[in-house]
């Protein structure tokens, strides 16, 4: 498979996991974070669908498409490593993390730490939506929509 290919359906896998768990989302209680702001194609997505749930939206810096970009006091800027420390406990709805490199050993120091930081900002039942894989106890796996290989995007819940 051609990476372009690869991409195409990284993205299909992340869209139709976004698109699935709005109910899930829309019954529980809290705030939406987006880990990785990056151009803002997700945040938009997320803004569409969850129009009036507050998303706070985090990046080492803005670059997003300004139309994309979020109000100031929802934009956290910095290493997520440390600015997402002050958001356990937030009891949100959803995390949305995008923060995988495709770097294998980039990807493995991101993984110290996000699995624990994703299951410290989520309420009880709270859903996780991550481009890596997310192992942590608290961190139940749920089924992937049809057609969505396993391991291309992961979504898990919190207990
Ligand atoms: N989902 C976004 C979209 O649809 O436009 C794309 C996200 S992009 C793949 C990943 C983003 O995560 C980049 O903008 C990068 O700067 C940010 N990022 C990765 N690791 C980070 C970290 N440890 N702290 C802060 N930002 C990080």
């Amino acid at each position: 498979m051609s990476r372009l290919d690869s991409f195409i359906r990284r993205l299909t896998a992340q869209r139709d996991i976004l698109n699935s768990i709005c109910d899930l989302v829309k019954e529980t209680e809290g705030p939406v974070l987006e880990f990785g702001l990056g151009n803002g194609r997700t945040y938009d997505h997320l803004r569409e669908h969850f129009p009036t749930r507050r998303i706070i939206a985090f990046d080492r810096e803005v670059h997003s498409y300004s139309a994309s970009t979020p109000p100031a006091d929802d934009m956290v800027t910095g290493d997520i490593r440390e600015s997402g420390q002050a958001f356990i406990g937030i009891g949100a709805a959803l995390a949305h993390a995008d923060i995988g490199t495709g770097h294998d050993e980039i990807d493995a120091i991101t993984l110290t730490w996000l699995p624990q930081l994703v299951a410290g900002v989520l309420t009880r039942g709270g859903v996780a939506v991550s481009g890596l894989p997310l192992d942590w106890p608290e961190l139940e796996p749920l089924p992937l929509p049809d057609g969505i290989k396993e391991g291309r995007y992961f979504l898990y819940r919190r207990k």
